[in-house]
């Protein structure tokens, strides 16, 4: 779609459906034109001669425009945008609502909408939406109450009245925005679109969004990811309803639904995802203003005993940590403060500390290499002038280049600081949580400037065996494929036990003494999703029980459901649970971002104890090692109580060529290995689950 610098920059915007009627949305649109735009503006509108002061055209045609902002009724909203696309304009917002977010009429005059956008090649902006604004030009193309004032945040949302709840807000907090979009129905243009331009925009210093959801998924992420990079992403988490939920046959298919995809998403595109409008502009200020920190560690300068232990705790709930000084700094602080202040960190300065007082504590503390941020924390008293202290504050912050952040408490009396301190950049808070919280966003996003985005790897595999053993479904009245489909984690290269698949005791032992060993008996059948609720499997079969098992799980399947298709009972060589653990790996198939791996601990009680993790395929080697890093139970992989480490690299890679088989084969909708048994010599898929669609194949 290429840059949207003109969509932000025209020169003559045109009004399509322009009019002086009052309450009107043509009217609103106009005169939010004409506050402060600095282009022309020409209405049209075939009734009238002229609207608001400006001379109207009778078609768009006539209006030799590069912008044109659609307002008018529906029905003849798709022949005023093709006439734009007639007149050569790029630039397209479609206010007019009453397109998909109707369904019916209007989802057949959406899908046209965008026929006609592709048609002229038009970066369109909605429908059904507020419309942009942008402050370099002055341009409120909006029906809005509110302009924006200038500043270096870019903001998009895809609810229009949340835009106008936040500016009427930002205006009074003075928080500034170089553009603004409402993205409506994102018929054409989406947030991705909006992410890289802003991602290229010099004045634009943050990007921050309302959401509900994501067009395309792995694009998204594709893109964010490299504009993070320079300019950090925020969005306001939406309450999503699980409308990708649907009837699933995988364990994975059950936990995965469109939040933990949101979730795992967000993360991999390098996005900060704010728990509230608080937070958001919190991080967003802080991002905008303030270096990113080297390190997590904080330092906090207080005169105040109590609000210091809150910060402690604060510091405790966040991703930083109370930073330790050097020697050197704590005789420095030693030598300067009274004796019964206190020079580890948080470092109280006492209650009758002055400005002076402060401001060394703070040299002293940003100067240690230990630090990577500070908070000045203070309560008044009469010997402390806050608008010194503010001053001084900002001295420190521009002397040592850390991020500092202020939690001057107080009410009127703190007023005249905080502005001194925001007119810096230094955002000013009465809750030393929130202050702390601001700080962390720093802080998350250092360390997504730091992650490195490597290509997943390629396995070589045998896709053809692959692809014959999923054809097998075609034969199937239903979708589902189970352990007699285990060959794929072969062709896959996934390590399994040795096992057969029999339909007699005779043939059963045969197997077992191939094996060489005790062995599991599993019944096969597509009708029986989970084999062991209905005793389908047994473990530690020796020999001689062989024939009574298979009469036995055969029987109990038969019970379970009489007419139920019996392929067999497979036979197969026992893991070690012994010294091992079972996980589980997984996909399942998300309307917004594809395939979404799971990791987890694994097992029967996997939906019981749900200690999972999610990416969106194609996973990377280091995605796939923090799968195994982040579950609850992760330490138990690693080896706790002096258990062997299980062989984490084998589950790696095992995510890996999973992630590469579902990226292959789109047919597979839904997918389990469970379990996938670790040991420390390895890892053993000994179960798999699987949902094809066979038109996909
Ligand atoms: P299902 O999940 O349909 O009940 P599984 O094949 O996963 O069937 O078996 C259930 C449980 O039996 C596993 O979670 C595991 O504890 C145990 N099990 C299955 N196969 C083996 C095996 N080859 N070695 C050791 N234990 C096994
Ligand atoms: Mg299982």
């Amino acid at each position: 779609m290429g840059t949207l610098t003109e969509l932000f920059a025209p020169e003559r915007i045109a009004v399509i459906g322009a009019t002086a009627r009052e309450g009107s949305i043509g009217r609103a649109v106009m005169s939010n034109l004409k506050s402060d735009y600095n282009g022309e503006i020409v209405p049209v509108n075939p009734n009238y001669e002229e609207v608001m002061g400006f001379s109207c055209v009778g078609e768009i045609g006539e209006a030799a425009a590069d912008m044109a902002v659609i307002v008018v009724p529906p029905k003849i909203a798709l022949p005023a945008v093709e006439q734009a696309g007639e007149a050569g304009i790029k630039s397209v917002v479609v206010i007019t609502a009453g397109f998909g977010e109707t369904g019916g009429d209007g989802a057949s005059r959406e899908q046209e909408l965008k026929e006609i956008a592709a048609d002229y090649e038009m970066n369109l902006v909605g429908p059904n939406s507020l419309g942009i604004m942008s402050t370099s030009n002055g341009m409120n193309a909006t029906f809005g109450p509110e302009n924006a004032i200038p500043g270096e945040l870019s903001f998009m949302s895809q609810s229009g009245a949340f835009i106008t709840a936040v500016l009427d807000w930002a205006n009074d907090e003075g928080v500034g925005f170089k553009d603004v979009a409402s993205l409506g129905n994102k018929a054409v243009l989406d947030e991705t679109d909006f992410v890289e331009h802003w991602g290229q925009d010099d004045e634009t210093d943050v990007i921050i969004g309302y959401l509900e959801g994501i067009s395309k998924g792995r694009d998204f992420i594709d893109t964010a990811r490299e504009v993070t990079q320079d300019t950090p992403i925020v969005l306001v988490k939406s309450g999503r309803t699980d409308a990708g939920a649907q009837a699933a046959s995988s364990h994975t298919g059950t936990i995965a639904g469109s939040e933990q995809a949101y979730e795992a998403g967000l993360d991999q595109a390098g996005v900060l995802r704010a728990e509230s409008v608080q937070d958001l502009f919190d991080a967003a200020q802080m991002l905008a203003n303030q270096p990113v920190p080297e390190n997590n560690d904080v330092a906090v300068i207080t005169n105040a005993g109590g609000p210091g232990v809150m910060s402690t705790d604060a510091v405790g709930d966040s991703g930083l940590e109370m930073a330790t000084f050097d020697q050197e700094t704590l005789d420095e602080f030693a030598e300067q403060l009274p004796p019964e202040g206190n020079i580890y960190n948080p470092v109280d300065i006492v209650g009758d500390a002055d400005v002076e007082r402060f401001r060394d504590a703070l040299d002293i503390a940003l100067a240690d290499d230990n630090v990577g941020s500070a908070m000045v924390l203070s309560c008044p008293t009469a010997v402390l002038d806050y608008e010194q202290l503010a001053a001084e504050t900002v001295k420190m912050r521009e002397k040592h280049g850390k991020p500092v952040a202020a939690c001057f408490m107080g009410g009127e009396s703190v007023d005249a600081s905080a502005e001194i301190l925001s007119d810096a950049g230094i955002p000013n808070y009465f809750d030393p949580s929130r202050a702390i919280g601001a700080l962390d966003s720093l802080w998350e996003y250092r360390q997504i400037q730091r992650r490195s985005y490597d290509e997943p790897a390629e396995f070589d595999v045998d896709r053809e065996a692959a692809r014959e053993i999923l054809e097998r479904v075609e034969e199937r009245e239903d979708n589902r494929l189970g352990v007699e489909a285990m060959g794929l984690l072969e062709a896959y290269g996934i390590p399994m036990p040795e096992s057969d698949i029999v339909e007699s005791p005779d043939a059963a032992l045969e197997v077992a003494k191939r094996i060489d060993g005790d062995v599991v008996m599993k019944i096969v059948s597509p009708d029986i999703l989970h084999k062991s609720d209905i005793g389908g499997v047994k473990v530690g079969v020796s020999n001689d029980e062989i024939e009574d098992a298979f009469e036995d799980i055969v029987t109990r399947a038969r019970n379970y459901q009489p007419d139920a298709n019996l392929l067999g009972v497979q036979i197969q060589e026992m893991a070690d649970l012994d010294s091992g653990t079972e996980t589980i790996v997984g996909m399942n198939r998300d309307p917004q971002f594809g395939p979404l791996m799971m990791f987890g601990l694994g097992g029967i009680f996997v939906e019981v104890l749900e200690d999972t993790t999610f990416r969106v395929a194609p996973v990377s080697e280091a995605e796939a090692r923090e799968m195994t890093e982040e579950i609850k139970t992760a330490p138990l992989l690693r080896g706790a109580r002096g258990r062997d480490p299980a062989d984490i690299e084998g589950i790696i890679e095992t995510i890996q060529r999973l992630s590469q088989l579902v990226a292959d084969f789109p047919a597979i909708m839904e997918f389990d290995i469970n379990p996938l048994v670790a040991t420390p010599d390895g890892v053993d898929a000994v179960d798999i689950r699987l949902t094809v669609d066979p038109e996909k194949l």
